[in-house]
Formats: structure tokens, C-alpha cells, sequence
């Protein structure tokens, strides 16, 4: 059975059969008829699908931030953040996709040649279930709009969710197929990936099931694109507007109870200004205002599991035992409920647990150090690469700075986020390929010459 439970109260709100092997069958095949069908129908007519997925998206905007809310704890007002940025990017590649795969003309010695964009077939999305409505928009807008069809095997902890995404696809008018929700354990992925109906993969997820991913879908030698988990560094330069610095690093650690890829998570502040930085920051982490995620005003609700929530306080633990020190927080909220304390570890080095691992909840990590060349290299000193934040006065270092950081977006002044006409993803352990922009459109394309002589 794949449960949903309520990470406020521990209640089971519902539970699910998975489907048998005959139902995902069936699945898949009507996908690969649907989408042989899809790929005909002219571009300016699939972003017709978009257009209407965001008009659904908007027009049932509070009951599917209910459910999110209900089935992971986001507070509600970021639950409607999160549908409406899905609606932005339907309507961002309603308007652009035509023009992102405009055939190109590339001159050669033959009489005409150029490239097409052909769409690759239907692709399984693996989706985890921080951000249960946006995962999912962010590759299917652009992957439909180029002509692929998706079938999602989203985390087992949001069977509601996934179940609910498939039911917009129809209200938008998906061609019957072309979109599934599967239902199925982990376990079952490998036989689906090898399926010869699926012709691409692309998982958001960690890093550990990022590596089996790739290596089933690298066996069945079929594309991927893998969004996977990262230790974004936060770099605040002596330089820096510190009250404004501090506010955004609040916001930058626990949007989303901290359970989000590109949450800052290690604070590397130049020594001159840690204490003045930790001030305004411990002052911030302290208003944070803890409780229902269903009350407007809550800004931290539980963790989404229980599971998740013992794996970071065993990571804190460590990082204490490491030597790091503990200003705030630390343990988990006594009471129903899945919620832990924000909270904040000083003096840590790169030895500490806390600096090695991704900490996937509200926990911020500061680092002081005493030179650029010290914070670049702290910066890098990690397994992954996703984003990074400088915050500096002096644009043309931190411009310097862009480039040395190992990291798939570096945002200067300002809070690392996705936004649809940007690419977005990660180099190392973060994964591989790029998300949104006109970039994320080709992924599962199939970018083909055409040579006329
Ligand atoms: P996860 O455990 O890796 O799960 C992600 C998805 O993979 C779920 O659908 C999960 O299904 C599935 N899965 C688990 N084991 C599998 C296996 N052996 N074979 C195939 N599929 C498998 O990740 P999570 O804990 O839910 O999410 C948090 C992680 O995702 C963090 O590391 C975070 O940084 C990363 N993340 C990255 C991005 C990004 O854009 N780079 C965005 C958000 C999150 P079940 O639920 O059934 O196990």
C-alpha cells in the first residue's frame, strides 16, 4: 500500500494500491500510442496544452495547496507560491517553445542544411516530493511542448499528489495516455526504465538514488537528465550589505522547512563580519514562526517524514560531536508532528558532518574564513555543484567569483531560486543536463540534421 500521512499530526489521511504489472503495462502502451500521435500535431498547437494546464493550475490553486500542505507540511501561503510558479511556466513555454525549437539553418556544402528539434518519445520522471506540483511542471511543460510524453513515478509519500497532477493533465485536455501517473515501489523502477516504451529518464532526487538511476538508465543506454542534492555555499565578503545579507540568508536556509535542493546551506562569512552577520541571522532564525502549516502566518511546519526528520538530527548530533558549535536549535519539537527546531551550528570546518553531507531540513551551517582564495575554496570543497550565493559590494570580484565557483548558478546579492527563462542545474554530484530556459527544452529532443544536396 502507498500511504499518505500527515507530517502536522501523523494521521494516515488515505492509502493506495500499486498498480499491478499488468496496469503499468497498459500504461506505458497507451503512452508510446498517445505520444506517436502527439509528435504530429504541429508545436503551435501542443503549447494550446500549456496554456490550459496553467489556467487549471490557477483556477484550483487553494485545493492543491491544501493537499501539498496536508501531504508534506510546506506552510500553505509557499503551497500556493509553489502552484502558481507552476502556472508561470506553463505560460513561459506557451510563448517561447515555438521559438526555442525553431528549425536552424547552418550553412555547409550542401545546398540547404540545418537542424530540426524532434521529440525524443516518452520519458519517465522520477520526482521527489519537496516541491510535489513544481518537480513535475518544470520538466513536463517544456518535454509535452516538445512533443515527448511523461509518465511520472513520483515519491511514495505523495500518492495524492501525483494522483491529483495527473487529474489537472486531463481537466487541461491531455490527449487520453499521453500523461500517467505509474503507482509503484522504488523496487520497480529498473524494469520500467529498461522498457523498450520508454526513451528517456530524468530524476529529481538524491544523490545516492541519482547513481542507480544512471546506471540503469546508462545500461539501457538511454538519455537522462539527473537533478540531484547539494550543499549550496552562502559567501558573505566583508564588503557586504550585512542587514540585507543575513534577512536573505533566513529566507535562503528555511524556505520550504529547508528541504529544498538550492537551500543555502553553508554560510561562509569572512571573519571581520561573522559576528555582526550571526546577530542579525540568530535574531532572524528566532522569529521564524513555527506551527501549523495550515495557519497563514506559519513559516515552519514539520518535515515532510519522520524518517527524514531522525536522519537530520542524527546528522546535527554528529556535527556537534565533530566539534561544531550549536547556537540554536538542535533536536527535534517535542509533540505530535514531524517538526525540528531551526536551527544553527557555528565554527564548522570542513570536517564536520555538517560541512561533508547535504543536512535536507532547517539547519544552517556558518563557516568563518579570512581571504577570497579561502572562501572560493571552501566554496568547492564538496562533492556537488548546484548553486552558490556572494554577496559582495564589488561586482567585479564577485564576477571573478562566478567563475572559480564549481556550481551550476552562482547568484550574486541575491537568493538562489529556479526561474522558467533561466537554465537550472548541477554540475558533480548535483547531476548532469539542465531544467528550464531554452536549454531544458532541448534535453529530450532529438537535435537533427537535415542535409540537402
Ligand atoms: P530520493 O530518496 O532520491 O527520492 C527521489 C525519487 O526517487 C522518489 O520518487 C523515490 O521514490 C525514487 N527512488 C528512490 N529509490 C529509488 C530507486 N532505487 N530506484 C528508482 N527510484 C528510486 O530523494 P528524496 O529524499 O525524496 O528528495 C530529497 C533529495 O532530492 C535531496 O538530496 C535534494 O537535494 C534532492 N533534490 C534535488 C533537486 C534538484 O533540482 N537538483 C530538487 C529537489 C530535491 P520512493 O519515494 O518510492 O522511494
Amino acid at each position: 500500500m502507498i500511504k499518505s500521512i500527515n507530517p502536522a499530526t501523523g494521521d494516515v489521511i488515505d492509502s493506495f494500491e500499486a498498480h499491478s504489472a499488468g496496469e503499468v503495462d497498459a500504461i506505458l502502451a497507451a503512452a508510446d500510442r498517445a505520444q506517436r500521435s502527439w509528435r504530429r500535431v504541429p508545436i503551435e498547437k501542443r503549447v494550446l496544452l500549456l496554456t490550459a494546464m496553467a489556467k487549471v493550475l490557477r483556477a484550483n490553486k487553494e485545493d492543491y495547496a491544501r493537499l501539498i500542505t496536508e501531504e508534506i507540511g510546506k506552510p500553505i501561503t509557499e503551497s500556493r507560491g509553489e502552484i502558481e510558479k507552476c502556472a508561470v511556466t506553463c505560460d513561459f513555454y506557451a510563448s517561447h517553445a515555438q521559438g526555442f525549437l525553431a528549425d536552424e539553418t547552418i550553412e555547409s556544402n550542401a545546398r540547404e542544411s540545418g537542424v530540426v528539434f524532434d521529440p525524443l518519445g516518452v520519458v519517465l520522471a522520477i520526482m521527489p516530493w519537496n516541491y510535489p506540483f513544481w518537480q513535475f511542471v518544470r520538466f513536463a511543460a517544456p518535454a509535452l511542448a516538445a512533443g515527448n510524453g511523461a509518465i511520472l513515478k513520483h515519491a511514495n509519500n505523495v500518492p495524492r499528489s501525483a494522483l491529483a497532477i495527473e487529474a489537472m493533465m486531463r481537466e487541461a485536455g491531455c490527449p487520453d495516455g499521453l500523461m500517467r501517473t505509474l503507482l509503484v515501489e522504488a523496487s520497480e523502477v529498473a524494469g520500467i526504465i529498461a522498457d523498450d516504451r520508454i526513451a528517456a529518464v530524468t530524476l529529481t532526487g538524491s544523490t545516492e538514488v541519482g547513481a542507480i538511476v544512471a546506471s540503469q538508465a546508462g545500461k539501457a543506454l538511454k538519455k537522462q537528465v539527473l537533478e540531484l542534492g547539494g550543499s549550496d555555499p552562502f559567501i558573505v565578503l566583508p564588503d557586504a550589505d550585512i542587514a540585507t545579507a543575513a534577512a536573505t540568508a533566513v529566507k535562503a536556509r528555511f524556505v520550504n522547512v529547508g528541504q529544498s535542493c538550492v537551500n543555502a546551506k553553508r554560510f561562509i562569512v569572512h571573519e571581520d563580519v561573522a559576528d555582526a552577520f550571526n546577530e542579525a541571522f540568530i535574531a532572524g532564525i528566532r522569529a521564524l514562526k513555527i506551527g501549523d502549516p495550515m495557519d497563514e502566518a506559519t513559516q515552519i511546519g514539520p518535515m515532510a517524514r519522520a524518517n527524514l526528520r531522525d536522519g537530520l538530527h542524527d546528522q546535527v548530533t554528529r556535527s556537534i560531536a565533530d566539534g561544531a558549535v550549536l547556537v540554536l536549535g538542535g533536536e527535534p519539537i517535542e509533540g505530535p508532528g514531524c517538526y525540528y527546531a531551526p536551527t544553527l551550528l557555528d565554527r564548522v570546518t570542513p570536517d564536520h558532518t555538517s560541512f561533508k553531507e547535504e543536512l535536507f531540513g532547517p539547519v544552517a551551517s556558518v563557516i568563518r574564513f579570512s581571504s577570497t582564495e579561502e572562501a572560493i575554496a571552501l566554496a568547492n570543497d564538496t562533492e556537488f555543484g548546484l548553486g552558490a550565493a556572494v554577496w559582495t559590494a564589488d561586482l567585479d570580484l564577485a564576477r571573478r567569483m562566478a567563475r572559480e565557483i564549481d556550481a551550476g548558478a552562482v547568484f550574486i546579492n541575491g537568493m538562489v531560486a529556479s526561474d522558467a527563462r533561466l537554465p537550472f542545474g548541477g554540475i558533480k554530484r548535483s547531476g548532469y543536463g539542465r531544467e528550464l530556459g531554452s536549454y531544458g527544452i532541448r534535453e529530450f529532443t532529438n537535435i537533427k540534421t537535415v542535409w540537402i544536396g
